[in-house]
């Protein structure tokens, strides 16, 4: 099945719905950034969240999630765009904790259970939004439904999960979002917890070949869901060769040297996708040459 992310609505638009499947972005995560199952799937719950706080994007619309916690996975971060891309990365992607006793991955271990979940929404006005929550259990899914009724004020329900095989690649990614609108009733928080409560493991649906828009209807149970948007989703990187050269013109000129004098060649790699751009001495000459032109015009 292809990366999907669905949104509707329900309840006569009191309920917002969204699901996402992110298999195959979170598949091209791992294999880009070599993470070992755990962190494959600390990476792949944030993409999933990432892409579902997405759902409403226009234009060149972005939204970052950082989820900074003490553990030994370090800084996570993930992206979406209004056009489906997902990117993110793991600080220490080989990172692999021992299942938990329910035989899980254990991403609250990796992630820690102290730190920071960090939303920023880049909805192109002139101060992005941001807003954050300290984190309820590093498991990703609650802690991105206690940043939308603590920081947003949205009582919502959160699932994400992904599954990992042996041989350590992705079987199934994904995820679900019910958030509950002004003007709902007052037994609606409550008949949504209940449903997802009774409803199968997110990864178990996904693998089972679910699309997203199955998802919310088996989670909405007698509420009819409205569907808005389908979109598909993927992992892709914005960096470019161009965006290098900016780095290195950062970098400044004496270092750019150094390292063609130390290693013969300037290495720059991106985080969110693990692309490596290599400049050799001609390209650097270049790149500086083309700067201060620009600089001095
Ligand atoms: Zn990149």
């Amino acid at each position: 099945m292809h990366d999907m992310l669905v949104r509707g609505t329900a309840a006569d638009g009191t309920v917002l719905a969204c699901a996402v499947v992110a298999t195959h972005a979170t598949e091209e995560a791992r294999q880009r950034h070599g993470t070992l199952p755990t962190a494959t799937a600390a990476l792949g719950r944030a993409l999933v969240a990432a892409a579902m706080l997405g759902a409403t994007l226009k234009g060149r619309q972005t939204v970052m999630v950082r989820v900074l916690g003490d553990g030994p996975l370090g800084p996570l971060v993930s992206e979406s765009t209004a056009d489906g891309a997902l990117r993110g990365y793991v600080t220490y992607p080989r990172t692999d904790l021992p299942p938990t006793s329910a035989r899980k991955l254990d991403v609250g271990g990796a992630v820690g259970r102290r730190g920071i979940f960090h939303v920023t929404r880049d909805l192109g006005l002139r101060d992005p939004y941001q807003g954050s929550v300290p984190l309820v259990s590093g498991e990703i899914g609650e802690d991105l439904a206690a940043y939308l009724v603590q920081s947003e004020q949205v009582p919502s329900v959160v699932a994400v999960g992904v599954l990992v095989s042996p041989e350590e690649r992705v079987l199934a990614s994904g995820g679900l979002m019910l958030q509950v609108m002004p003007g709902a009733p007052p037994w609606m928080p409550a008949y949504l917890e209940e449903r997802a409560r009774a409803l199968p493991a997110v990864t178990q649906m996904v693998r089972g070949g679910a699309t997203p828009d199955e998802m919310l209807r088996m989670a909405l149970g007698d509420l009819p869901l409205a569907v808005r948007e389908e979109r598909p989703v993927r992992f892709a990187c914005r960096c470019s060769p161009r965006k290098v050269e900016d780095v290195l013109v950062a970098l400044g000129r004496a270092e750019a040297d150094r390292l063609l004098r130390e290693e013969g060649r300037v290495e720059v790699q991106c985080r969110f996708c693990g692309e490596r751009y290599v400049l050799g001495a001609p390209e650097v000459a270049a790149v500086f040459e083309a700067s201060s032109a620009r600089d001095g015009a």
